[in-house]
């Protein structure tokens, strides 16, 4: 598999560290507030990832943090710890507000078929490794002390920029909300591995350490918890492209800095969602959520189906009429394949289902071309393929797809069914026998029976189709 890494700037041929396996670590959601459905592009399209790894026999094992602690409403280090400050909106505690909005989230993931990861961490649950960590870092000389919090020291490194696309300056992008200088940091570039002496006295989460009491940066949560349930060797992180910098850029620095060697190999960056105004996002206050596409009467699946369309790369703008025209392509996509459910004759033709695999697997394959994907579906669709064959791929297809199409199909073919009076499906049973053993004179006599019940009945690429007249 081809796979873009944002580290090399190119598609890569994906090879994990170890034959047969991979493994994924994704920055989980920081649960002040319900995901947005921008943060949710990221993960359908790292659940599509995961699940495509596993499709061509990958052992996959995939973790994910919650943020719970340490993240500021500046992706630096200034402003307030945003889960204080989604605590103080509510007034609730820290850990009620995170345990809500951890539950919404994966309700929201349910919804759109995103699996949950093997592996799902709180930060709170893990500070005794952040202490533990940032220790060794002291040790090595790769982290100080100043004015009373713990800083990571990125002239030790050789490289920082490791993603290539900043310079210096471009920290002011990073601390964009409240640029604030930090006259303890030696370096512009150096982060906050764990703040002691902060100016947020009211913050309600602190510990106990070496370092005095206080709480974990948010940068070190990730490199912990993925080193701690992967190992010294990751295959792939993934995250939203703001994390690239200055979030990922950090967690290189500090897991190389501990481990003594390079860390991660492939680094996936999903695109944003965007709206016509500008970027959505959970900041600004106003974003889409979920339960508000199923207010509005919308199937969530039908969002996911809409992600598919465009690819991960590339940045999509969500509009209304936009998601209109998924739902209406979903609803045409799935009544094709309702007419094919009921014909359960035949075998499946291995000529047809390899050729028509290897579209799929080839749109994957190339940094998974997920709207490519789709166009394979359509060609199943079209094939001139038996029913058996076609239903059997477009259920593997889906194990990676995700959108619920034979579900739906079969419910759509049920409700039609319902619809069409018994003694009509009967006749319909008695042609369809007629014609296959080239009695045309008696389907058509039966066909004229149909027509007088207020039936038509038409053979279709897609099977019999049976309406009222
Ligand atoms: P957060 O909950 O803010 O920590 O973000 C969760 C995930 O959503 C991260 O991987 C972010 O990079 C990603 N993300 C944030 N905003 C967007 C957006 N507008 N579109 C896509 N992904 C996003
Ligand atoms: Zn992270």
């Amino acid at each position: 598999m081809q796979l873009y890494n944002s580290l090399s700037h190119k598609k890569e041929e994906f090879v994990p560290h170890e034959a047969g396996k991979a493994s994924i670590y994704t920055c989980g959601p920081t649960v002040y507030h319900y995901a947005h459905i921008g943060n949710l592009r990221t993960y359908i399209m790292e659940d599509i990832l995961e699940k495509y790894l596993r499709f061509t026999g990958l052992d996959v094992k995939r973790v994910m943090n919650i943020t719970d602690v340490g993240h500021l409403t500046s992706d630096g280090d200034t402003g307030d710890d945003k889960m204080l400050k989604g605590a103080k909106r509510e007034h609730k505690t820290v850990m009620e507000i995170a345990q809500f909005y951890t539950d919404a989230f994966f309700s929201d993931c349910k919804k759109l078929n995103i699996k949950t990861p093997d592996v799902v961490v709180p930060a709170t649950s893990y500070i005794d490794e952040f202490i533990r960590v940032i220790e060794v870092l002291i040790e090595k000389g790769f982290a100080y002390e100043a004015g009373g919090n713990i800083y990571f020291d990125t002239s030790k490194l050789d490289k920082y920029y490791v993603f290539n696309d900043f310079k210096e300056e471009d920290l002011a992008v990073g601390v964009r909300e409240g640029v604030e200088e930090d006259s303890n940091k030696r370096n512009k570039a150096d982060f906050v591995l764990w703040f002691t002496k902060s100016k947020f006295d009211s913050q309600e989460l602190k510990w106990e350490s070496p370092f005095g009491t206080g709480y974990p940066g948010w940068h070190i949560e990730c490199s912990c918890i993925s080193m701690k349930n992967i190992g010294e060797y990751l295959d792939i992180h993934c995250g939203g492209i703001d994390n690239a910098f200055p979030h990922h850029t950090n967690e290189i620095a500090q897991s190389e800095a501990y481990l003594g060697h390079e860390w991660c190999n492939y680094w996936f960056h999903v695109h944003h969602l965007n709206t016509n105004s500008g970027k959505m996002s959970k900041s600004k206050g106003e974003f889409l959520t979920v339960s508000l596409l199923e207010e509005k009467g919308y199937n969530p699946v039908v969002y996911r189906y809409f992600c598919l369309l465009s690819h991960y790369r590339k940045s999509l703008v969500f509009d209304w009429d936009n998601l209109n025209n998924a739902v209406v392509s979903y609803n045409k996509l799935i009544e094709r394949i309702a007419s094919l459910t009921s014909d359960k004759s035949g075998e499946v033709d291995s000529t047809e289902y390899n050729r028509l695999m290897k579209n799929f697997t080839d749109a994957l394959d190339n940094d998974l071309n997920t709207s490519l994907a789709i166009t394979a579906l359509y060609d199943v669709l079209k094939s001139s393929a038996n029913a058996v064959t076609k239903i059997t791929l477009i259920k593997e297809f889906d194990n990676v797809l995700g959108l619920d199409l034979i579900e739906n199909a079969v419910k759509v073919s049920e409700s039609d069914n319902e619809e069409i009076p018994e003694e009509v499906m009967v006749l319909v049973e008695e042609r369809k026998i007629a014609r296959k053993e080239k009695n045309f004179a008696l389907a058509d006599e039966i066909r004229n029976k149909i027509t007088a019940l207020g039936y038509e009945v038409r053979e279709t690429r897609q099977g019999v189709e049976i309406r009222k007249i």
